[in-house]
Parts: structure tokens; sequence; C-alpha cells
């Protein structure tokens, strides 16, 4: 849904008198957060282990900064708090744990994490370990991920579930998982699959444990949802569905028809939807029960949704329900369908991704340099011979008021771009097209700041800031670290991480340093809407600036590719201790340009002795003297070990 747009003018609050609640509400970070980050009395993010719960300890991120710079290390740094992940899967299990209490469901939860969320090995590993406590299981899209579920899920309590294209091998490694002891499950999601499926279990002599994918109608809002629904290329459609219960019947193996399972797609911002898929699933999970398949497990996907903007709302960004609410009404659902045909109560599972691994994550930079928006000034009278042109746009700059904006605005574009014509045809002077220019900009500025006085902005207005916007180079790459924001126009939260006690006057839109033109963040979070710029404050000579952006757990990592070969960053795992300090748990070092090269097969050894060559030739030539190929070769060298991101 497109949210209204509606004027959020910062509200002219007096410099000393800015305090860090007007940083949180600025930021709106008790909206997003989850009670996992805040903002310390000395104007720094800080962490909280646990998120809401009582017994915390907070750390502040600038304190992790300068243990990661004392250690040496670079922006920009992935920070993952393995507390918060934790707590997360605690939560999604105690909240079902509670809604079946409350609700006296007679089944059971089982989460299972989907691999493909969050590939990296540190992240697999620690859901497997932590959540052995609550049985939570994996799910392996592809053999790989299979491969690799295999070897780090320990506990046979848990659910092993195989969606994705299956071949023999996974077919067979799977029914070796089963055979030792593991709850593994076959999703068949194209009807050919059951006939190879068949075939190996009975050629390896174990039989399998089957479920069904299905595409259910219900069409979901949102980003991801091409994959639910009557038009998604996963999952069968009622007649494959009921081959499938034939091809068992006959062969006397619909006892092995145990899961039914769809998945809506991911980030759904409405309850509803979540509510109608689970009503639809339960009509077919009733229907396969009359036909007399076993069952017993209900499968509901992923597509729990992350609160971005924390606007609570059915925006793409953001969810309309809380984590209890998904609970409750999702238990709700499948007892009041299926007690009608008093069927008994399915073991609950769902693959929650994002909502697992979303808030683990923080990817923090510094900022480099800064383009700041400035207006020159111009001559308040124009000598007479000045071309009635300019002469007609300073008029234009004189009559501004809040009555008038669009008109005067209109009528600016126009004179700027007879100028242009004009310059370009040798009537307008050099000098003269600069003074125009200026004035151009004094009445876009004027513009704008009459904009903020009215209740709603004219579309063509809207985004005028963005044009008055400083440009803030940033240590880091969009297409490596936030794949999602370039790709579909994501939104994160993302904010100073320090001096949040000072006012935040000026407004920025965030570039990379890939010098691609698509290498930028200019769509933030706002409450009510989507703000084009975000507030920061002035870089101060010899000092750091840094930003981070939240929430980047999910999707962001392994989906980034090597833009103008920039390569993987930093990543410190931090564990919050007790007392209020943290301690770094892991490091993984970033890509070094050595590492970046040889990824798109360059030979890193066949690269120096090539330029080597090269600087013999230069000795020769007589451009350098043998001491300069050894300074050359070193710094060679020292650049193939150095990090790809920029090294101060
Ligand atoms: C991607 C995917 C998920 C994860 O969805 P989230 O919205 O991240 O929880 C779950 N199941 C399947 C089959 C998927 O393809």
């Amino acid at each position: 849904m497109k949210k209204q747009t509606e004027n959020k003018s910062i509200k002219k609050i007096p410099l000393e008198r800015w305090t860090i609640d007007n940083s949180r509400d600025l930021y709106g970070i008790k909206n997003w957060s989850a009670g996992y980050f805040d903002i310390s009395d000395d104007g720094e993010v800080v962490i909280n282990s646990s998120g809401k719960s009582r017994n915390r300890f907070s750390v502040s991120l600038m304190s992790i900064i300068s243990g990661i710079k004392d250690r040496g290390m670079n922006m920009p740094v992935l920070l993952r708090f393995r507390d918060i992940l934790q707590s997360q899967i605690t939560l999604l299990h105690e909240s079902f744990k509670a809604a079946i209490k409350e609700c006296g469901y007679k089944g059971e939860y089982k989460g299972v994490y989907p691999i493909k969320v969050n590939q990296q090995e540190q992240v697999v590993e620690e859901i497997t370990r932590f959540g052995a406590r609550y049985h939570h299981g994996l799910e392996a899209g592809s053999k790989a991920e299979l491969i690799a579920a295999i070897s780090l899920l320990k506990d046979r309590e848990a659910c092993l579930i195989c969606n994705g294209y299956k071949d023999e091998e996974f077919v067979d490694l799977a029914l070796y998982a089963l055979k030792m002891g593991f709850k593994c499950f076959f999703v068949i999601e194209m009807p050919s699959e059951l006939q190879l499926i068949l075939e190996r279990s009975e050629a390896l002599q174990i039989k399998p444990l089957i479920g069904v994918r299905i595409k259910v109608s219900t069409r979901a809002g949102g980003h991801w949802t091409e994959s639910g629904g009557d038009r998604s290329i996963f999952g069968l459609n009622m007649t494959q569905l009921l081959d499938v219960v034939d091809q068992l019947k006959e062969k006397d193996m619909l006892d092995t028809l145990q899961l039914l399972h769809y998945h809506l797609g991911s980030q759904i911002p409405n309850i509803r939807d979540i509510r109608f898929a689970v009503t639809e699933a339960c009509r077919v999970y009733e229907g396969l029960v009359l036909e007399g398949a076993k069952m017993g497990y209900l499968d509901l996907g992923g597509g729990l949704a992350v609160d971005y903007d924390g606007s609570h709302t059915n925006f793409t960004s953001s969810r309309n329900y809380s984590l209890e609410e998904y609970c409750t009404d999702i238990i709700e659902v499948i007892m009041s369908t299926l007690d009608e045909k008093e069927i008994a109560h399915p073991v609950i599972v769902t693959e929650s991704g994002r909502a697992t691994v979303a808030y683990y994550s923080v990817l923090l930079f510094n900022v480099l340099d800064v383009s700041r928006f400035e207006t020159f000034p111009y001559p308040e009278k124009l000598p007479e011979d000045t071309h009635e042109t300019i002469v007609n746009l300073l008029d234009v700059l004189k009559s501004i008021n809040v009555k008038n904006i669009q008109e005067c605005y209109n009528d600016a574009i126009y004179y700027r771009d007879e100028i242009r014509q004009l310059f370009k045809h040798g009537n307008v002077s050099l000098r003269d097209r600069a003074i125009s220019e200026n004035i151009f900009w004094h009445i876009i500025k004027t513009i704008a700041e009459n904009v903020k006085k009215l209740k709603f902005i004219p579309s063509e207005l809207d985004g005028i800031d963005t044009s008055l916007a400083d440009i803030y180079y940033c240590n880091f790459s969009v297409f490596q670290s936030l794949p999602d924001s370039w790709a579909i126009g994501q939104l994160f939260p993302i904010l100073p991480v320090h001096r949040l006690n000072e006012i935040p006057d000026r407004n920025a839109v965030l570039a990379d340093i890939t010098c691609d033109c698509d290498g930028k963040i200019d769509k933030f979070i706002d409450q009510h809407n989507v703000s084009d710029t975000l507030s920061v404050h002035d870089l101060k000579p010899d000092e750091e600036y840094y930003l981070g952006i939240f929430l980047v757990g999910a999707y962001q990592e392994t989906l980034g590719d090597l833009h103008n070969l920039l390569g993987d960053t930093n990543i410190v795992s931090v564990k919050i201790t007790e007392n209020g300090e943290y301690e770094f748990i892991r490091e993984i070092e970033g890509d070094s340009v050595q590492d970046i090269l040889s990824y798109v097969e360059y030979d890193v050894k066949a690269l120096v002795t090539q330029f080597r060559e090269m600087a013999e030739e230069s000795i020769r030539k007589g451009y350098i003297t043998p001491k300069d190929r050894q300074n050359i070769m070193k710094a060679y060298k020292k650049g193939l070990r150095g990090y790809t991101y920029f090294e101060r």
C-alpha cells in the first residue's frame, strides 16, 4: 500500500535544546528496534543483549568500534550479535508456546530455519546449537544446503525439511539422513519428483517421509509475494496434489504422506493475508486426511515480516501485527477449521528466516567525504544589459510565497532551461549563466522552505529536499552489503551511531564508494512516509563520523555481488557479557584485493610477474631506478594484500 504524502518537517528545535529523546523520535528507534537498540545518555547507539526482557545489558556501538580499531581492523564492519539471534529464537518458540497454551491447542510447534536466508556457516551453526533446546530444525532448498544441514543439525527431534528441485543425489542423501534418525521430509514441489523418490526409496530400502507443497490462491501484498499464489512457480495445484495421493494409494504408501506445506512469500505485511492462507491450507489438510493420508504436520513456510520502518502498518517495509498476534491467529484459524471435522491438531511448522536473523547484524561504516549543498550570492540588481530571461528568473525569486510555490517552481524550471539554450547558442555569457544558476538554486531553496509550511505537498514538489541534500560519501558498497536496497528498493533503518545528543541539522543522501550512479541510498524509513534524505550531523575535522545500517541479517550477505570488485566486509561477532562488557567471539577477515581478483579468475602470481617485468623494462628504458622498482613492487604487493575498501 502506498502511503500518503504528509508533511513531516523537522520541528524547529533550538540547537542547545536538542536531547537524545529528539533523536529517538527522529530516527524512530523505539519503533523498529524491538528493544535491541537504543540511545544512551551520551548520545551513542547501544545494543541491548536480549531485547525487551528485564535482565539486559547494554553496550555502546562506539566502544565496539574503538575495540575494532584498536585491533587494527578497518571499516566497514558487519557486527553480528549472538545474543540477539538467541533472543529471537527464544521469542518465536515462547510466543507459539504461550498461544498454544492459551488456546488449548493439542499439537506442538516446530520451527525450522531456511538456510537460504543467511547461509553463512556461523549463522547456521549458532541457530542449530542454540535452537536445540527448542528442537529448531533446518530447511534446505538445494543439495548444498542439505549437505550443510545434515552435518550441522545434531538434534534428531528437529525437523529437516527438503524443498527445492531434487535429483538422485539429493534424494539419496535425504534418505540416508532419514535412516540415521533425522525427521527428514521430502517436500514435493513438482509432480515428477514423486517417481524418483519412490524409486530411490525402494532401491535403498528406506521408507520416505513425504510432504506436498501446494499453491495457495491467497495473493499477499509485498515485494516478494510472487512465490505465493496461483501463479507461483513452485507447488502443486489441486489436480497434481490428488495425483500424488492416488499414486501413493496405489503403492499402499499413503502413510508416508505426513506434511502439507505452502509458502506465501517473504515479508507478508498484512495479517489478513496470513489468516486467509492458513484457512485455505487447513481445508486442503482436511481433504488429505479424509483421503486417508496419515498427515500430522502443517508447514506454513516463511513470511513472518520484520517491521523495518517501525510504522506497524501493512506497508511493504512493515507489518501490521505482532509476533503474539501471528501465533495466536494461526492457532485460532487451525483450530476453528479442523475442529469442525474433528481432525487432530497437527504439529505446526514455520520456516521463519527473515524474522529470525534480520535483527542479528548491523553494518557499520565511516563517512569519507561530503559534498555540501551550497548557494552562492547573486547581485541584487542585475546590470542593464542582462538578458531578459535572467531578469525574469530573478523576478521569480523575489515573488515566492506559500501560495504560489508550484507556479514559481514551474517558471523557474522553464527559465533555467531557456537560459541553458541561450548559452548553447552563444547568447548568454559564462558569467551570466553562473549568476542564473545561483538564482535558480536560491529559488529551489526558498521553495523547499515554503513546502515545509504546507500540510499536503504537491507530488511534483515532494522530494524537492533531495535536490538540496548534501551527499555523504560512505565507506561501503550497496551492491555488496545491501543488495535489496539496490535491487528492490527495500528500506532499512539507518542512523548515526554517535553524537545523537547533538542536533543532526544536515540533510543527506548516502553515496557508496562504487562511484556507480546506482550506488546510493536516497530512501529512508520514516514514521509516516518514505523520506528522501537522512538527517545527519556536520562532519567535524579530524573526527570520524560513523553510521550504522540496522536489521541487515536476512538475505543481504550472500546476495551481494562484487560490483567494482569490492568484496566481503570484515565481520565481527560480539557477545555481550553480564557486566555490560563485550567480547569478540569470532572474527572473519573481509576479502583482500587478491582474494577478489582470484574470484574473478585472475592469477595473482601471474599478475605480479607481469607487473615486475614491466617494472624491469622501465629500468631498461631509464624511467625508474632499481631502488624505485623495489619500492614500487612493495606497494603493489601491499595493495594486493589490502582490504578492498577505503583504508585510513
Ligand atoms: C525463502 C523461503 C522461506 C523464508 O521466508 P522468510 O519470509 O524469510 O521467513 C521459507 N520457506 C521457503 C520455502 C522459502 O522459499
